[in-house]
C-alpha cells in the first residue's frame, strides 16, 4: 500500500496509525530456494506507526504473515503464522544522501507518499525461517523404514555400531 503522510509533513499531526493487508504472492518468491514448499493462504497483516518528532520520522511496523507448509523432519502438514517487526527512518526524498552517509536503514517519501511494500516483502523473505518443524522436538522419521518416529519406536535396530566394527563390515561390502 502507499501511504499518503502529508499530514505529517505538514505538521497537521505527529503520528499515523496504519493497519493493511500486504499480499505476499508465492509466485514473488518463487525463486527463493528456502522458500519452496511454502504457500501464504492470505496477506500478511501490516500493523504500526509513522510518529514525527521535530522532524524526526519513524516507521515502526509488526507483520504477521500466515503460512502453510510440510515439517522438515517429518513431512507432516504444519501451519503457522510468521511475525517480524520492521523499523526505518522516514526521509524525505532531497535527505537521501544524508541517510545514506549514516547508513541508517531508511525509507524515502516520495510526493508525500511511502510505499514501503517492497522492501516489507523483501525482508519477510530474507527473515523467513527455512527449516520449519511441527514441534521443536519432532523426532522425524526412520532412515531405515521411514515410520513417524512420533507416533513410537519403529523395529528397526538402533544400537550404534562400533566405529571399528563398521570400517570392518564396510570392507566386506566391499569385496
Ligand atoms: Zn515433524
Ligand atoms: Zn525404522
Amino acid at each position: 500500500m502507499v501511504l499518503n503522510i502529508s499530514s505529517l509533513l505538514s505538521g497537521e499531526k505527529n503520528r499515523l496509525d496504519i493497519d493493511y493487508m500486504l499480499s505476499v504472492a508465492t509466485e514473488d518468491v518463487g525463486n527463493s530456494v528456502n522458500l519452496s514448499g511454502v504457500t501464504f493462504p492470505t496477506p500478511a497483516r501490516v500493523t504500526g506507526v509513522i510518529t514525527d518528532n521535530a522532524g524526526y520520522m519513524r516507521l515502526k511496523l509488526s507483520v504477521t504473515l500466515p503460512y502453510v507448509t510440510v515439517c522438515a523432519r517429518c513431512a507432516c502438514d504444519v501451519s503457522g503464522e510468521f511475525e517480524i517487526n520492521f523499523e526505518r527512518t522516514v526521509v524525505p526524498e532531497g535527505m537521501v544522501d544524508d541517510a545514506e552517509e549514516k547508513e541508517e536503514d531508511f525509507v524515502v517519501v516520495e510526493n508525500g507518499m511511502l510505499d514501503i511494500d517492497e522492501q516489507l516483502t523483501e525482508v519477510l523473505m530474507l527473515d523467513f525461517p527455512t527449516r520449519i518443524l511441527c514441534k521443536e522436538d519432532c523426532k522425524g522419521l526412520c532412515q531405515k523404514c521411514g515410520k513417524d518416529l512420533n507416533e513410537g519406536q519403529c523395529n528397526c535396530p538402533t544400537k550404534e555400531i562400533n566405529p571399528a566394527f563398521a570400517k570392518l563390515l564396510q570392507m566386506f561390502d566391499e569385496e
